[in-house]
């Protein structure tokens, strides 16, 4: 009897050792899985907590969120175009509902260099299709004209939306990617995974925790100008943060010698050309993930000087790093505002500028 007393003791202490040396070193093998969904690679990552549930459930939410951002038939997306101009209000799921109330704040904010609505424009020019073209004058005027956030209108009672104009319709490109990280975060946080990492195609990405080297995640900062998406220009040590980026190297197409990109300024509905050829935001807290998804494609647009003096101002808690070229020189500019310290240390230690061969 002593003896199984003791072997039970024996078993109770390997147990205790066991936990205790793989909490000191780290879990071993965090659990990872690769679809494609969202139009793009999805990678997601526990290293603790229910891994498997969390990483299941994390995949089942992303096609769900995928659907309804979709402009697919039988989608909002679609039944907000057909219904355009006819005064009818299009009740709409709740999670698109709040897509669109995020987005229309930030338009009013960003004085429409952020607008959803800019779907006709995004539309006609076809960036990442087959069919993609510069279009006519007279085209691109008709598709301009029916852009505008104001003609968006929203009905929180009925989580109900119109659009006020035939030929409106929406595009959730800049938004969704973000608003789904912020969904992981829950379904992660529901399952106790407290360290792991969540990549959206590598421009949306949320580190929980650290990695099982016990230290930050390390997320490169793709090269701008490299056909290789893995050369990086610089890596961001992160942490219970998330990051976004937006550039003219995602999506594009060359004609005579101009780079025809995926990110449009809404008020003339072409390519923005502002100077800046990728925009990195970092952020932690609530919504980080919609938030930071939001500002790349805004901060792209207004360019480094406006979108410098916009985040400064602005008091939202955030970081950004503006890519700009000069020759073969690529030179990074930090900016932020708020109370996001963390941030700053991120950025500045690749804040510098970078000669490229
Ligand atoms: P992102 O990669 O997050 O910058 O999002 C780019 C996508 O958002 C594009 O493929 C368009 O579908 C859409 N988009 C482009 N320009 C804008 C804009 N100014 N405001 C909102 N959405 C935009
Ligand atoms: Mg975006």
């Amino acid at each position: 009897r002593r003896c199984i007393i003791m072997k039970r003791l024996l078993g109770i202490l390997i147990f205790i050792t066991i936990t205790i040396l793989s909490i000191a070193c780290g879990h071993p093998d965090p659990l990872t899985k690769t679809a494609v969904v969202m139009d793009t690679v999805v990678t997601l990552e526990a290293v603790d907590g229910e891994r498997e549930q969390a990483i299941d459930e994390g995949m089942a939410y992303l096609q769900r969120i995928d659907a309804l951002a979709s402009q697919n038939e039988g989608s909002d997306l679609e039944a907000l175009r057909l219904a355009a101009g006819n005064g009818a209000w299009v009740e709409i799921s709740p999670e698109v509902f709040e897509m669109l109330e995020i987005s229309q704040e930030w338009a009013a904010k960003t004085d429409g260099a952020f607008d959803v609505t800019v779907g006709p424009v995004v539309w006609l020019w076809g960036i990442g299709t087959e069919y993609a073209k510069v279009p006519g004058e007279a085209e691109l005027a008709e598709a301009r004209s029916h852009v505008g956030w104001q003609k968006l209108e929203l009905d929180k009672e009925t989580t109900s939306a119109r659009l006020t104009e035939p030929g409106m319709r929406l595009h959730l490109g800049a938004i969704a990617k973000g608003y789904a990280i912020d969904g992981l975060r829950a379904i992660f946080a529901k399952h106790h995974v407290k360290n792991g990492l969540v990549s959206l195609g590598g421009s949306s990405i949320y580190a929980f925790g650290e990695s099982p080297k016990g230290k930050p995640w390390r997320i490169g900062i793709r090269h701008p100008r490299s056909e290789d998406a893995k050369e990086y220009l610089a890596v961001a040590p992160l942490s219970d943060a998330a990051l976004s980026s937006s550039g003219d190297y995602e999506r594009y197409f060359e004609q005579d010698g101009v780079r025809y990109h995926h990110i449009f300024n809404p008020a003339i509905g072409r390519p923005a050309t502002s100077g800046v050829l990728g925009v990195t935001v970092v952020a932690q807290g609530d919504h980080a993930g919609t938030l930071t998804d939001i500002l790349t494609t805004t901060l792209f647009v207004m360019g480094e000087e406006k979108g410098k003096a916009f985040l400064e101002n602005s008091g939202i808690d955030a970081s950004a790093l503006f890519i700009t070229q000069d020759g073969s020189t690529f030179h990074f500019t930090a900016a932020q505002s708020g109370n996001a310290p963390a941030m700053r240390d991120v950025l500045t230690d690749v804040s510098q500028t970078v000669e490229w061969k």
